[in-house]
């Protein structure tokens, strides 16, 4: 089975602000969207592992405003082993054209 995980960095876990998190909070509230967006998208590779996945594409197309540019949101060498990694931007096109059997959206903007 090949999984797509695309990362984006507005919808993590406990991220209330998604425009200029350094104004907010400082730079503590980038570190910890990052620390969220890498924590996530590592249990979501572990899911796909358990359901049998073989050949998983973890896809960084978030930034964090002011403090990471587009596709160097996570800590990669926090992710696990056995994956593909894409950064930055990609046409939704190109990916499907792929071919995946599953994917995963972690972080989108849950409003939009
Ligand atoms: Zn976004």
């Amino acid at each position: 089975m090949k999984v797509y995980i695309l990362v984006d960095s507005e919808g993590q876990a406990c991220i209330t602000r998604e425009k200029g998190p350094d104004r907010a909070y400082g730079t503590f509230q980038a570190e910890y969207n990052r620390r969220r967006a890498t924590e996530e998208a590592a249990a979501a590779v572990a899911g796909a592992q358990k359901a049998g996945a073989s050949d998983i594409l973890v896809h960084d197309a978030g930034f964090v405003r002011n403090h990471t540019p587009v596709g160097l949101t996570l800590y990669y060498d926090e992710l696990p082993r056995g994956i593909r990694i894409a950064m930055g931007g990609s046409p939704i096109k190109a990916v499907a054209a792929e071919g995946f059997d599953a994917a995963f959206l972690i972080g989108h903007h849950a409003m939009a």
